[in-house]
Order: structure tokens, then C-alpha cells, then sequence
């Protein structure tokens, strides 16, 4: 049994759906082109699982959030996949791939030949049992990557109203959740084993701002310890059921907390393992040159799986955001359909997160020093970070529309900086008079 395309996307996430708007503006003919995903519904904004999809009132729900509305672009319903002659394969996982063969094989046991493949597989969140702690099974413990982890996740939290929660790692997830939890009227207490939040890319004092916002909103910050073992409810212990649930968790530095709710983001890995052998790997992802094409020809990867070379900076780097995952999906089709016309993949790295009222955009790097601008204890501020005396990063919250654009812009000139005081000093305006 089996069926063949020329064109197959491996992965129905963020990057799918970009991918399969810019296949059908560049010209693709019905029947040409199949997404496969493991997921039962056509690709979607996965960023707003942790923010409009938590909310208690007025919560986003699909079919409002499938791709590209986060990038003000079409909606691509189930609907629209058929009207342009797009093969959704939904709810079907790809087992194996032959990349010499060109040929994927389905869980189901059909097998799916191409001409060009391009891997947007993702990644997995990390268990706690990677970490040596049991207990990720047990129905009060949530982590967050797809859509059938929020909606488990929102059906616990509405059981929880009033409770405690412990949010276990203080990165997006930790952050995004932990606002969330709170907006739901649960007491969180966030545990991570770094000296501040969001480690690789605050720095202390930004990180300082955002924890005292999250205290007056009444989150407990438990740092530099991490969790040793789960206590569970006592039905759970003599059940011994998969579903057993928790009551709390003993943290290393030997305090406890109770729990109604655990939510787990201590990272992600890549999902990378169908093609280790078959492809080359580089920073846990798959290795691809400037037209996302990876050491088979015939085969792209884009997206958190995607091992990319970042021009400005002049090294390759994983990304996992979902800007790279629009942009990069976007340049795979780009540089399959029209080779010519097709320079290589120069983008600027950029993250961005909203909690509560709070909303932050980052372009760049965040290597060298820093310098700080801005009311720390108003509303907006930034930090510029500057390298081997050029201005490679750049930071800032509660900014305009245009002060964001201006950011980007300056950030991707890499200007000269002799006087990192005059920088101080002109702040925010140095990136607006540019
Ligand atoms: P994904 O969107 O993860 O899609 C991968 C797809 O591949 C999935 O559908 C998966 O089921 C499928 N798949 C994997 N293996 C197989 C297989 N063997 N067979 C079939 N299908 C398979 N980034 C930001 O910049 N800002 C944000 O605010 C933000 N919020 C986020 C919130 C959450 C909760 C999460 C989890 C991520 C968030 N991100 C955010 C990161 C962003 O969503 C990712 O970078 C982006 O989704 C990556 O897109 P992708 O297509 O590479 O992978
Ligand atoms: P992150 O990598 O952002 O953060 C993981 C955090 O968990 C780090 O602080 C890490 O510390 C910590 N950690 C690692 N191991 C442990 C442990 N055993 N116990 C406790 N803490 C631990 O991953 P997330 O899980 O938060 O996010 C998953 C993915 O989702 C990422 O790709 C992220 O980019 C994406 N995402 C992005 C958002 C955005 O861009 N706004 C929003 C939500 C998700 P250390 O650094 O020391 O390893």
C-alpha cells in the first residue's frame, strides 16, 4: 500500500502550515503536495497554547488559531487544505524514512514516496524521567507542547481553582504557565534550579523586573534547587494506577510543597531520531545549509528541528521559536521551487513572550555587555548588548509597534559602538534617530 507526492512536509506543526500557504502563492498543482502529521488536526499557532488558549474567559479554541493568522495571513482551515488540492494525512505518525529510497513509512503501515521532503517534525517537551524523577504519568502532572496537552492541562486547572500549583523549570513555559495559573486564580510557586528566570536570555536585572511583577501577582519563587520526587495521593499509592495523582513534591534542597497541578517545561528536544544515520546532525538538529537543504539534496528541514546557518552572526544555530519556523519554512519552498531566484537564508533571531500585561520582543544576541535603558520599575525598558564593540542584541518591553520595528532594524545593522555611556545615555533614542 502506498501513495506518492512530490512534494511531502514530515510534521504538521507552525512550519507546515507557512510552508503550505507559500507553496500555493508560488504555484503548486492539486495532489502534488501532503502534510503528515502525528496530530489529529490541521497545523496551528502552537504559541497560543500557553496564552489565549489558558485563559479562563473567552479562551482561544480552533478553528480560530490554525496557521497564519500570527503572522496576519490567511487561515488555513481543514476547508482550504482541499480547496487547494493539499492532502492532509492527520493523526499519523511516520515510523521510519528512507532517505535513499525517499520513502516514509506510517505507523498504519502505508508507505509515502517524494520527490522533495522537507522535515518540520519539532520537538518533544523533556520528561522528568530523563531527569531520574517518576511520576510524569500521574493525571495532575502537565506538560505543554500540543493541543492535547492544553486541553488536559486547562481540564485540571479547572479543577484546581483556589489550589496550589508548582511549575516545574523557569524558561517560556515556566513563565507563560505560570501567568496563566494565576489569571485562573491558583497559587503558584515556581521551582528552577538557576539563580534567576529565563537564564539564557535574561539578565539578572531584567529577570528581576519580571519575578517582582510575578510576586505582586503572589508567585513564590523556590530557586536554585530542583524537585527529588513527587508525593502522591494516597488512592494513587495502593491503586498503584497509571492515573494516580499528586499531592506535592519534595524539591532537593529538602522542602516540600503541596499540589493540586504540577506543569512541567524543563525543555525540548528535537525530534531528529528517524533520520540519525541517514542525515547530518549539528547542535542536536538536523544540519542544513542557507537554503535550508539539508546533506541529502533532496531532503530541507526547517523549523525547531532545523540546525540553520545564521548569516549575521556567522555560525549555525537551532532556533526554536516560531518566527524561525514561519521564515524558514517560507525559504525551504522558496529554494525548492524557484532555485535562481532564491538567495540564502539571512535572518535575524527573534523571540518575543506577553504575560499578564507585560510584553517583550528580543532580536539578536545576547552575548557581550550589557546596557541597560529605560524605567526598570515603570513600564517600558530595554537593554542593547554589545560585542567586540558592535551592537549585536537588543531588548525591550512595552514598546510601540515602531520602537519594536526600530529595534529590529538597528540590531540587524550591527552598528559600531565606541561609547557604550553615550549608548546608556541616548537609550532608547539611538535605535529611533538610526
Ligand atoms: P511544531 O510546531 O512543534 O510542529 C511539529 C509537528 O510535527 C507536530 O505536529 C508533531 O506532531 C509533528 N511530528 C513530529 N514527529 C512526527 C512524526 N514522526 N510523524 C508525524 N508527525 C510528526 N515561540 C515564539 O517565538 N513565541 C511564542 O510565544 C511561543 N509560544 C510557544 C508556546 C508553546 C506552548 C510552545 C510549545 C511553543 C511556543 N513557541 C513560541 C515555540 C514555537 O511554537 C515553535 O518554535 C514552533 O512551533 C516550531 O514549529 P515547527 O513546525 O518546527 O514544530
Ligand atoms: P526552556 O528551554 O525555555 O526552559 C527550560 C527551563 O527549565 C530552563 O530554565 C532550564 O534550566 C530548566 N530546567 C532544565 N532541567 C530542569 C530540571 N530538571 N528541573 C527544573 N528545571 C529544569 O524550555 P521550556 O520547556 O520552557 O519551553 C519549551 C519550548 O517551548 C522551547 O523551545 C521554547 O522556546 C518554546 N516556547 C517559547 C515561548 C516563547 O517564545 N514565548 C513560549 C513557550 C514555549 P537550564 O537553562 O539551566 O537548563
Amino acid at each position: 500500500m502506498g501513495r506518492a507526492f512530490v512534494y511531502v512536509i514530515l510534521g504538521g506543526g507552525v512550519a507546515a502550515g507557512y510552508a503550505a500557504l507559500e507553496f500555493t502563492k508560488k504555484g503548486v498543482s492539486h495532489g502534488e503536495l501532503c502534510i503528515i502529521s502525528e496530530e489529529p488536526v490541521a497545523p496551528y499557532e502552537r504559541p497560543a497554547l500557553s496564552k489565549g488558549f489558558l485563559l479562563p474567559e473567552a479562551p482561544a479554541r480552533l478553528p480560530a488559531f490554525h496557521t497564519c493568522v500570527g503572522a496576519n495571513e490567511e487561515r488555513l482551515t481543514p476547508k482550504w487544505y482541499k480547496e487547494h488540492g493539499i492532502e492532509l494525512i492527520l493523526g499519523t505518525r511516520v515510523k521510519s524514512a528512507d532517505v535513499r529510497r525517499k520513502t516514509l513509512l506510517t505507523a498504519a503501515g502505508e508507505t509515502i514516496s517524494y520527490k522533495f521532503l522537507i522535515i518540520a517534525t519539532g520537538a518533544r517537551a523533556l520528561k522528568l524521567e530523563e531527569f531520574g524523577v517518576s511520576g510524569s504519568d500521574a493525571e495532575n502532572v502537565c506538560y505543554l507542547r500540543d493541543l492535547a496537552d492544553a486541553t488536559r492541562l486547562v481540564d485540571v486547572m479547572q479543577t484546581s481553582t483556589g489550589g496550589n500549583a508548582v511549575v516545574i523549570g523557569g524558561g517560556y513555559v515556566g513563565m507563560e504557565c505560570a501567568a496563566s495559573l494565576v489569571i485562573n486564580k491558583i497559587n503558584v510557586s515556581m521551582v528552577f534550579p538557576e539563580a534567576h528566570c529565563m537564564g539564557r536570555l535574561f539578565t539578572p536585572k531584567i529577570a528581576s523586573h519580571y519575578e517582582e511583577f510575578y510576586k505582586s501577582k503572589g508567585v513564590n519563587f523556590v530557586k536554585g534547587t530542583v524537585l527529588s520526587s513527587f508525593a502522591f495521593n494516597p488512592e494513587g499509592k495502593v491503586n498503584f494506577s497509571l492515573f494516580c495523582s499528586v499531592s506535592g513534591v519534595y524539591l532537593k534542597d529538602g522542602s516540600y510543597l503541596p499540589a493540586d497541578l504540577v506543569v512541567v517545561g524543563i525543555g525540548i528536544r528535537p525530534n531528529t531520531s528517524l533520520f540519525e544515520g541517514q542525515l547530518t546532525l549539528e547542535k542536536g538538529g538536523i544540519k542544513v545549509n542557507g537554503r535550508l537543504q539539508s546533506s541529502n539534496s533532496s531532503v530541507y528541514a526547517v523549523g525547531d528541528v532545523a540546525s540553520f546557518p545564521v548569516k549575521i552572526f556567522g555560525e549555525i544555530r537551532r532556533l526554536e521559536h516560531v518566527d524561525a519556523a514561519r521564515k524558514s519554512a517560507r525559504h525551504a519552498v522558496s529554494a525548492i521551487l524557484e532555485p535562481e531566484k532564491t538567495p540564502e537564508f539571512d535572518y535575524l533571531p527573534f523571540f518575543y513572550s506577553r504575560v499578564f500585561s507585560l510584553s517583550w520582543q528580543f532580536y539578536g544576541d545576547n552575548v557581550g555587555e550589557a546596557v541597560y535603558f529605560g524605567d526598570f520599575s515603570g513600564t517600558s525598558f530595554g537593554a542593547y548588548w554589545v560585542n567586540k564593540g558592535h551592537l549585536v542584541g537588543s531588548f525591550l518591553e512595552g514598546g510601540s509597534k515602531e520602537e519594536y520595528e526600530a529595534i529590529a532594524k538597528v540590531t540587524r545593522l550591527k552598528p559600531v559602538i565606541e561609547d557604550l555611556s553615550e549608548l546608556e545615555r541616548q537609550g532608547l533614542g539611538f535605535v529611533v534617530a538610526l
